[in-house]
């Protein structure tokens, strides 16, 4: 049969592929896979490839999709991490309906598989210390031993199994493990243990089970008891193949799921795995699992990437067989790209200087209209106030301004935005400090909304805010948290090491336009000629309110390298 390479004009890439075909040629009717975290911390970007791909799947061939928590580790698992779990997967946009699932769920199966195992002869109960198992596994080089407990009689195995169940031997002490090849070339095949004596409490079972089953063979027969058809997973599982399928052989399960491995996704200027992440958080390197600088969900939630940009990123950046490293620029493209059809313009001075305005009647104030969106008339004007006394950006005044800077200066006229034409008239600096501290100006009333009768022009057009009306806000300006591509690659240095100092700076005298301050946490607006900026969830007041800015509004680090 041919190959099916594209499904409505779309290119697939190989597991679709392997999909489209297992569909055509009847081999499965109905497509079911699963996501499976471990609740062991909170969700990454690394993880939305793995959901937009398992209920992307489902969503395309009308099938589904299964939430399975594999919670088979009860020391590193935690309830909150459930949680937070299934927020970031809704929030997403996907929908597991009745499905969520839970690998601890099944542990009374397992262990009876387990009892199956052993009454196969293929499984044993062994007591060499867990140092003596390393020992005893052999290296790539050279094969294994075989434990001396490797022949134990069934009900010898079967007996012990069950005292390792009640709780009759310490940690440590004895583990089962799967008989298969002390001698095969793939060391997950050298009898790997597959249950593991643990008296810790779980997060849901409490303290029924003193034995936990191991992850390899845990996820080979959750999958089997789910029916799922295909189970796909990062390429640091290929190896693990083998042992899935053998498990499932042995067991002569009704269904043995296909497991598919692919790509991890791998991002530049950033650490993407939970351990990592936990240590940025609790050597407060950065404030939380959420921090906006960080590609947890949550993080990247905060700092104002929408659902869709997400969705937009995984998609462009496709599925495949090959390791490789995805530059940071993509990522921020996506939500530029979404956030410059979707967000409102403001204003918004970051560092303000003050400019009066010699002409305009003192006390006054008046009401100029602005567009919402330049390019999108639909999204509607507003209005803000202007008057006497103006902040301005600090950095759009020079005193001695070379020939192309086009904004204000000495002798310069300059358009406000919205507002009027302005012309330079004096500006008065601090003699302690040499800080420029007000600028004079006239105005000229004829230009309202910016355009001049005699059809004068001018070079620079600049933002500003009403001195009167605006409000002060705090603006945190992210940047990327690691100065270098790739923060594990020099093992000499430690990650840590690497941070931008400068990923957050912290903006406390703000001044934007008055109704900046009736936003809700959450929403996403552009500082015009600043980049894009969102309304902080958590801190957030609306008398205090809290921007964090999501991106620039164009790629500054192309120019940085
Ligand atoms: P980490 O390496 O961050 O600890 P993990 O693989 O241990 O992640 P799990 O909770 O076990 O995290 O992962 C759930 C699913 O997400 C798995 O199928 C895993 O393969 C997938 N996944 C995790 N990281 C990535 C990534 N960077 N790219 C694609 N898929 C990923
Ligand atoms: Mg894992």
């Amino acid at each position: 049969m041919e190959k099916i390479k594209e499904k409505e004009g779309k290119p697939l890439d190989f597991i679709r592929q392997i999909i489209a075909e297992d569909l055509a040629n009847g081999k499965h009717q109905k497509i079911i896979t699963r996501f499976p975290p471990e609740p062991n911390g909170f969700l990454h970007i690394g993880h939305a490839k793995s959901i937009c791909l398992n209920f992307g799947i489902k969503e395309e061939n009308s099938g589904i999709c299964n939430l399975r928590f594999d919670d088979t580790n009860p020391s590193k698992e935690e309830a909150i991490y459930v949680e937070s779990i299934k927020k970031d997967v809704a929030w997403l946009g996907f929908d597991w309906g009745d499905r969520p699932f839970f690998a601890s769920d099944y542990f009374s199966q397992l262990y009876g598989f387990a009892i199956d195992l052993i009454k196969k002869e293929k499984a044993y109960v062994c007591q060499l210390s867990p140092e003596q198992i390393r020992e005893y596994r052999g290296t790539l080089t050279e094969p294994g031993r075989e434990s001396p407990y490797r022949n134990r009689p069934v009900a010898e195995n079967l007996e012990l199994f069950e005292g390792m169940k009640n709780g009759a031997f310490p940690e440590g002490t004895h583990v089962l493990r799967a008989k298969i090849d002390m001698s095969s070339p793939n060391l997950n095949m050298r009898d790997p243990v597959i249950y593991r004596i643990l008296k810790t409490s779980h997060h849901r079972t409490g303290d029924t089970w003193q034995i936990y089953p191991m992850y390899d063979y845990t996820h080979c027969l959750s999958d089997m008891l789910e029916n799922i058809t295909h189970s796909l997973c990062t390429l640091e599982f290929e190896d693990h193949r083998p042992l899935y399928d053998w498990i499932l052989d042995t067991l002569e399960t009704p269904c043995h799921p296909r497991q598919i491995e692919f790509a991890r996704l791998n991002l530049t200027y950033t650490v993407m795995s939970k351990r990592k992440i936990m240590q940025l958080v609790e050597g407060n390197h950065v404030d939380g699992w959420n921090d906006p600088r960080m590609v947890t969900l949550s993080g990247l939630r905060r700092r104002g990437y929408t659902a869709a940009s997400i969705q937009n990123f995984i998609d462009t950046i496709g599925v495949g067989k090959r390791d490789s490293w995805i530059d940071m620029t993509v990522l921020e493209n996506s939500i530029r790209d979404d956030l410059n059809s979707s967000a409102e313009r403001r204003m918004c001075v970051l560092d303000p200087v003050k400019v009066v305005l010699d002409n305009y009647p003192k006390g006054q104030i008046e009401e100029l209209e602005a567009k919402n969106h330049p390019q999108k008339p639909d999204m509607g004007n507003r209005l803000i106030p202007f008057g006497r006394e103006l902040y301005i950006e600090r950095s759009d005044f020079m005193e001695n301004p070379p020939r192309k800077f086009h904004r204000l200066g000495p002798g310069r006229e300059v358009r406000l935005r919205y507002g009027y034409l302005v012309q330079y008239v004096s500006h008065i600096t601090d003699k302690d400090t040499g800080e420029i501290v007000e600028i004079h100006c006239t105005y000229d009333p004829d230009t309202r909304g910016g355009s001049a009768p005699d059809g004068r022009k001018v070079k620079g057009t600049i933002h500003w805010v009403s001195a009167e009306k605006a409000v002060p806000v705090t603006v945190r300006l992210y940047d990327r948290l690691f100065i270098v591509e790739n923060p594990e690659a020099d093992k000499s240095v430690h990650f840590t090491d690497q941070l931008n100092s400068e990923s957050r700076i912290t903006l406390d005298g703000a001044m934007a336009e008055p109704c900046l301050a009736d936003l809700q946490p959450g929403n996403s607006v552009q500082f015009e000629r600043q980049g894009y900026f969102c309304a902080d969830s958590n801190d957030w007041q609306d008398d205090a309110p809290v921007f964090n800015r999501t991106v620039t509004l164009r790629d500054s680090w192309a120019k940085r390298k």
